[in-house]
């Protein structure tokens, strides 16, 4: 039994570690807590980024951090925003087996936010990396000119 504890409390701590950060939960609406918190997926083409073109910055909905820029999004029409390259250090990855599938699970590097899920090796792009990512994980602020 001590064994067991002794075991599980360096897991839980790791897990911890890794979770989402309550102190933004006040920013997201009960939709972006089920993607962003829960992990959860948004239905394909139903994101208001799926389809979306503009030049500018992608940043964490529930934290502002910076994700992506518009010039790594590419169109590929799988139903959720597609980018080839993230902004150094924007994201951490984890290993997700969840759904009998093994994957690769991207949450913000600030608030450990879900954002969605990376893909390497399909060819798609020169950089050969796809970052598809839940809408309602992003928010877009376009482009300052004068800046
Ligand atoms: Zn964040």
């Amino acid at each position: 039994m001590i064994l067991i504890i002794i075991i599980c409390i360096p897991i839980i701590g790791l897990c911890q570690n890794n979770s989402f950060k309550k102190e933004y939960i006040h920013n997201l609406d009960q939709s972006e807590i089920e993607i962003i918190v829960n992990k959860g997926t948004e239905l394909p083409f139903s994101g208001k980024y799926n389809d979306f073109f503009e030049q500018g910055e992608y940043v964490c909905k529930a934290c502002n951090h910076p994700l992506y820029k518009s010039n790594s999004k590419f169109e590929y029409k799988c139903g959720w925003p597609s980018f080839d390259d993230e902004i150094k250090g924007a994201t951490i990855k984890i290993p997700d087996n969840s759904y009998g599938m093994e994957r690769i699970e991207i949450c913000c590097a600030n608030c450990f936010g879900h954002l969605g899920h990376v893909f390497y090796g399909e060819n798609l792009t020169n950089k050969n990396t796809r970052h598809c990512v839940n809408s309602l994980s992003l928010k877009f602020n376009s482009l300052k000119l004068n800046n």
